[in-house]
């Protein structure tokens, strides 16, 4: 039978919960367990689709096509577990669910209410999970801060959880702020004291804290926690401040979490190191031999979240050629307003990630013309690949005015067009592209030299498309179209003739990149960018 962690927050949000969990679950893996992970959110969107980037962050997209949380994409970096729409449950499904069965009539009459319906709804699906994936831990990760309204509902149901499976097959692990107070020089334990004691008052009572800290946490603090928290002093666990998230682990390893876990759920494996990790991840993001310049041209710079799994995947792509990549974020609208070259000189390879809208374009636009005529290696993702095209459109075959009908629905050159699929769609929920579909590579291009094979499959989020009708047009003027989707015969990548390293994907190659194992296309896109030894004069 699986046994459950479930992970609350306290004190504030934003404590790295997610990267608490995903730690966890990586430490679990490496004692020989099956891991997975749940996200529990409580808002009433049914999905983060559906939601502005300034909102919520970057949606993650899973193989079987769920728009889900960005933590989802932390769990799939940090371990091997398989996650799919299931594995991200929200309150707007939970709610959906019942209010869709209570008007066919399922409840007999009864009057449907938080406790019993809603909080079965959430237990039912936390079970789905468990029974079908057959492994040994599920860890459950509530979302948002415990003390808020809307967490309530999913808090009673891990409760109830818990009391059902018993002591030994279930763990309350709480994260919470040790804040620093510099005026009185000390850190302070009373935020954590009240947090534990609302958790206590809806009857969840936390087996182990992980302390986040600025401050080392020192054992009289860790002793006044566990005594006023009535957790045992080697639960509580310090949570220092790190450079790389990719680090967590390793600290959780020195407080022998994974040991501390594995006896309160009664669990006997062997013991091992995290040496391989520590000699790849850390070492080289430690003490990378090198360095290399890259930009990120978007709209949503100023946002840490907008873009996650992009940054996490230059840094795997640098991992993979041991050197440091310096993340140069700029802001498209800039480029407009300014020559390119004042904000790009520097850069040793491009990147422009995905996004919705028209602001900022004309900017990604000429960042690519600037990544073309340079030959700085460039890699463009989803709308990145889509105005890679419109700008060979308009600047090398002299089609002035293509555009992608997204932005322009009356273009005279609709090089990027809806799908054909897409024009019957009236809803905006979970109708895009969404999720894994096939792509084969054509032997001797750049992408097939970064995957070794032809037939590859990728995750895509998008409703636009290059339109097949411009292929003859580009070709003939030197765009390569290397990868193509043989069931629907649709551009997934194209590339440039007469280039170093020019690739550009309709798919999102960052949500399969992890440390260990850097997505190959950000791995060959960083090999390229080192070459480009002097940043242009
Ligand atoms: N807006 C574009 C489309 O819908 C690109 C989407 C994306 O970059 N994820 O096709």
């Amino acid at each position: 039978m699986s046994k459950y962690i479930f992970i609350t927050g306290g004190v504030v949000s934003s404590l790295g919960k997610g990267i608490a969990s995903a730690s966890i679950g990586k430490l679990l893996e490496t004692r020989g367990l099956k891991v997975t992970l749940i996200k529990c959110d409580p808002y009433i969107n049914v999905d983060p689709g559906t939601m502005n980037p300034f909102q919520h962050g970057e949606v993650y997209v899973t193989d079987d096509g769920a728009e889900t949380d960005l933590d989802l994409g932390h769990y799939e970096r940090f371990t091997n577990a398989k996650l799919t729409k299931d594995n991200n449950i929200t309150t707007g499904k939970i709610y959906y669910s019942v209010i869709s069965r209570e008007r066919r009539g399922d409840y007999l009459g009864k009057t449907v209410q938080i406790i019993p319906h809603i909080t079965d709804e959430i237990k039912h699906r936390i079970k789905k999970v468990t029974r079908e994936r057959n492994v040994d831990i599920v860890i459950v990760e509530i979302g948002g801060t415990v003390g808020d309204i809307e967490s309530l509902p999913f808090l009673e149901a891990i409760r109830q959880l818990r009391q059902e499976v018993g002591a030994s097959y279930a763990l309350n692990i709480h994260v919470t702020l040790i804040p620093y107070l510099k005026s009185a020089d000390e850190i302070k334990t009373k935020p954590t004291q009240h947090s534990v004691g609302t958790l206590r008052e809806i009857g969840i009572i936390p087996d182990i804290l992980l302390c986040r800290t600025e401050k080392a946490l020192s054992k009289g603090a860790r002793d006044k926690i566990a005594l006023f928290c009535n957790v045992d002093k080697e639960a509580v666990i310090p949570a220092h401040d790190v450079k790389h998230i990719y680090e967590v682990p390793v600290e959780f390893k020195k407080s022998f979490l994974d040991d501390l876990i594995l006896r309160k759920l009664n669990i006997k494996c062997e013991e091992r190191d995290l040496s391989e990790w520590s000699k790849i991840v850390i070492k080289r993001l430690k003490e990378p031999a090198k360095g290399v310049n890259i930009s990120v041209v978007g709209k949503y710079i100023t946002l840490q979240d907008a873009y996650k799994s992009i940054y996490e995947a230059l840094v795997h792509g640098g991992i993979a050629n041991d050197a440091e990549v310096i993340i140069n974020k700029i802001d498209s609208e800039d480029i407009e307003k300014s020559a390119a070259e004042k904000l790009l000189k520097d850069s040793q390879g491009i990147l422009i990630p995905g996004g919705f809208g028209n602001r900022g374009i004309e900017g990604k636009i000429k960042a690519v013309r600037y990544a073309r005529e340079n030959k700085i290696p460039f890699l463009g993702i989803c709308l990145g690949m889509q105005m890679a095209a419109i700008e060979f459109a308009r600047n090398v075959c002299g089609l002035k005015e293509a555009h992608s009908t997204e932005f322009n629905k009356k273009t005279k050159y609709p090089v990027i067009s809806l799908l054909e699929e897409q024009k019957k769609i009236k809803e905006m929920g979970a109708t895009m592209r969404l999720g894994k579909y096939n792509c084969v590579l054509s032997k001797g291009t750049n992408s097939y030299k970064a995957y070794k094979k032809t037939r590859i499959a990728e995750r895509h989020r998008h409703r636009y498309e290059f339109n097949n009708k411009y292929r003859e047009i580009v070709q003939n003027k030197g765009v390569i179209f290397s990868g193509i989707n043989p069931d629907q015969n649709l551009v997934e990548i194209i590339e440039l003739e007469n280039h170093p390293w020019f690739v550009a994907c309709q798919f999102h190659p960052e949500f399969k990149s992890k440390p260990d194992k850097a997505h190959a296309l950000f791995r060959e896109f960083i090999r390229s960018a080192l070459k480009i030894q002097t940043p242009k004069p």
